[in-house]
């Protein structure tokens, strides 16, 4: 039988009534297979025997021993249970918090097994966490001269049930479970899935412990792969036959550069073209970093669609992108003829209404907006390109949501915010991945200081330097107001701090409470030089490109996550001219804050910031991804599983070349699992 076709309740099993089950339903476990999934963290080797002599050594006591005495301590309530034991090594005693009723079954003569870590005190050795069993039969389970699983817990469930538990599942069911997955070359042979359940719970040795995990993180990364690969594939498969693109208006516009497309932006754009001719949809992700020209590429692509008689829609995570975006389409494609229009919330009444009558009837190549785009009033007459900008900040759903305007358009996904290899296969295993890795010439690497709180007079006196030669600069803020609670500088306060320390330049404060037009304002004012240091908080972390900035002062740098950090850098070093970024932190930092400032002092490149990060923070913490409610994963490490997760999306590929529809009777299974998987 297969692990889904246990029936029955967690309420089922010994020892566990509705207080147990919901304990188990806080932790997600609802149904028996949940139960057996549910990894442990750790292990708790009680194979070696430890006499009660060893606890000296700092270690835990697994030994036989005898109750030689019962005492109590304390009065009334606290009344307490004191049992002594002794080994042939040494006597020791056990506290009884609360369990007074132990006195029973630790009756004076009693020979228990004991497990326990024992500490010397008040002249004796102690311990009050410990667990004992009477000596057992063969034929019934022993705590002992085994490895024990440790499993994650709350306050309501103890180690000792879930064992139990899962010893009861595994009794009755693991002889029964049949392999259920094709297997990883990585992982081996093909043990039944039963057998690896049993390894992961209560294995021999902890090897096998580590194999079954793994075999078990690949099943998972298969199904994942599977699935995603296979969502991938129905939304692109298309058979419509394509016009062949004259590149009249991409000549156009490139002709109209004042600089040429670098070897990676070449390498792109010709994956892209290619992309765009095949009968089926592209779906791409265009990685680069923050600055490395993948605007630009859009906007190529922008041309191929448009030229052969369709429609493109460019979708930014803001208000404030989508403007950014507008102008510079203006300013780069306007000139070649394609019609350009923005999609606002500010655009209203009237004015709206003619905008999508305009759509509808093809009198707009190009609209660009933010995900008002998805509103249902958006119709194209007929959508052939859609672009998505920072993709980390929409969902996969709405990545689809913007696809199902148009008859399977082509999708260009695009994402500054460097995403390691593993996790981007994860994310976006239907999609092929494209890379821009160097920046356009003439840019030098952004120079990191950091400086303990205290020392920011020296960092403005650098900030001055920089001014005065006609440079500008950020200043950026993890608060926007001043709280009562957080001793933290904000964006208001310091504008004014600033102002005085700075009487002859001219400030701009920009922050997400500002209403769209005012903030507008100020970007374009910074933008045409007319405001030199703009205090900001993280909103002009995103796609924000100001060239002549070459100072980013991030002031309480530990308050702020690796990668805002690096896109936070990347609003300077993007001129000729040398930039810096002075990150002033609070020297009272936790262990992970001090990594993150090290690794931003010493990585320019975005990709090693972000395996950096992962390490760090761990996947489950990357912005965006969470909320996507994606990473679900029990076994799978993305940092430490990378190898296999591109094992399992090749094999998910070559898997559904052979058989897309999983229909042949060899896939039934996976089938099954997929369906399970995305209900
Ligand atoms: P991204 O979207 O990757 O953050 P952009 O497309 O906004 O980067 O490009 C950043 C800046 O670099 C823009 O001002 C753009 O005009 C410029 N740029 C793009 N490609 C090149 C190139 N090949 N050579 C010089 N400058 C370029
Ligand atoms: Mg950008």
């Amino acid at each position: 039988m297969l692990l889904r076709e246990i029936k029955g309740k967690l309420r089922d099993l010994k020892g566990v009534g509705p207080a147990a089950e919901e304990a188990f339903h806080n932790l997600g476990i609802t149904s028996p297979a949940d139960l057996l999934l549910h990894a442990p963290r750790d292990y708790e080797d009680r194979r070696n025997p430890a006499p009660i002599a060893r606890a000296l050594e700092g270690r835990p006591v697994n030994t036989l021993a005898e109750v030689i005495a019962h005492d109590y301590f304390g009065f009334g309530k606290r009344r307490t249970l004191k049992v002594w034991i002794e080994d042939e090594s040494g006597r020791a005693t056990l506290n009884c918090f609360g369990r007074n009723f132990l006195s029973g079954k630790l009756a004076v003569g009693t020979r228990i097994r004991i497990y326990g870590r024992f500490e010397y005190r008040y002249g004796e050795l102690q311990a009050s966490a410990f667990e004992f069993e009477q000596e057992v039969t063969p034929a019934q389970h022993s705590l002992f001269g085994i490895i024990l699983p440790v499993y994650p817990a709350n306050a309501d469930l103890s180690q000792k049930l879930i064992r139990s538990c899962v010893r009861q599942l595994l009794d009755r069911y693991a002889d029964r479970l049949d392999a259920e997955l094709p297997v990883a070359a990585a992982v081996g042979d093909g043990a039944p899935k039963g057998e690896l359940l049993r390894m992961l719970h209560f294995p021999d040795d902890l090897d096998s412990a580590r194999r079954a995990r793994t075999a078990l993180a690949w099943e998972e990364l298969l199904i994942l792969q599977l699935g995603m690969t296979r969502r991938g594939l129905e939304l692109r498969n298309g058979d419509r036959t394509r016009p062949a693109s004259g590149r009249r208006l991409s000549s156009a516009v490139l002709e109209a550069l004042p600089f040429k497309l670098t070897p990676d932006q070449e390498t792109v754009l010709g994956e892209i073209r290619s992309d765009m001719q095949l009968p089926r949809p592209m779906g791409r992700l265009l990685q680069g970093d923050v600055g490395s020209g993948k605007t630009l590429i859009a906007f190529l692509a922008v041309c191929e669609a448009v030229e052969r008689g369709e429609q493109a829609a460019f979708m930014a995570p803001t208000e404030l992108l989508a403007r950014q975006h507008a102008d510079n389409a203006a300013r780069i494609l306007e000139p070649a003829g394609i019609k350009i229009a923005l999609f606002s919330g500010a655009v209203g009444g009237e004015a709206r209404e003619l905008l999508l009558e305009r759509l509808a009837a093809g009198e707009i190549d190009l609209l660009i907006g933010t995900h008002a785009l998805f509103s249902s009033s958006v119709r194209f007459k007929r959508l052939g390109l859609a672009i998505i900008d920072e993709q980390q900040r929409f969902g996969v759903l709405q990545r689809n949501a913007l696809q199902l305007k148009g008859e399977k358009p082509d999708l260009l996904v695009m994402t500054a915010t460097p995403i390691p290899r593993t996790l981007a296969m994860t994310l976006f295993g239907d999609l092929e991945v494209s890379l821009i890795r160097t920046m356009p010439p003439g840019r030098k690497p952004v120079i990191t200081h950091l400086a303990a709180i205290g020392k920011e007079e020296k960092v403005y006196d650098w900030l001055e330097r920089e001014l005065s030669a006609g440079r500008q600069a950020y200043c950026v803020y993890p608060l926007i107001a001043e709280t009562g609670k957080l001793q933290l500088k904000d964006a208001e306060g310091m504008y004014r701090t600033l102002k005085n320390r700075f009487p002859r330049f001219r400030l701009g404060l920009i922050h997400s409470r500002l209403d769209e037009e005012e903030k507008l304002t100020t970007m374009r004012s910074f933008a045409s030089g007319d405001i030199d240091i703009l205090v900001a908080t993280s909103v002009v972390e995103v796609g924000v490109d100001v060239s002549n900035a070459t100072c980013m002062v991030i002031e309480h740098a530990e308050r702020f996550g690796l990668s805002a950090l690096h896109q936070l850098r990347g609003r300077v070093g993007r001129g000729e001219e040398q930039s810096y970024c002075f990150l002033v932190y609070d020297p009272e930092l936790t262990e992970a804050g001090k990594q993150r400032l090290k690794v931003m002092k010493e990585e320019q490149d975005g990709f090693a910031v972000a395996e950096e990060d992962l390490k760090i923070r761990g996947p489950g913490n990357i912005s965006g991804v969470e909320q996507a409610g994606f990473l679900r994963l029990r076994f799978a490490d993305l940092v430490r599983d990378a190898s296999l997760m591109i094992e399992a999306r090749d094999r998910a590929r070559s898997i559904l070349a052979e058989d897309p529809g999983l229909l042949n009777p060899k896939n039934a299974v996976l089938r099954g699992l997929i369906r399970q998987d995305q209900e």
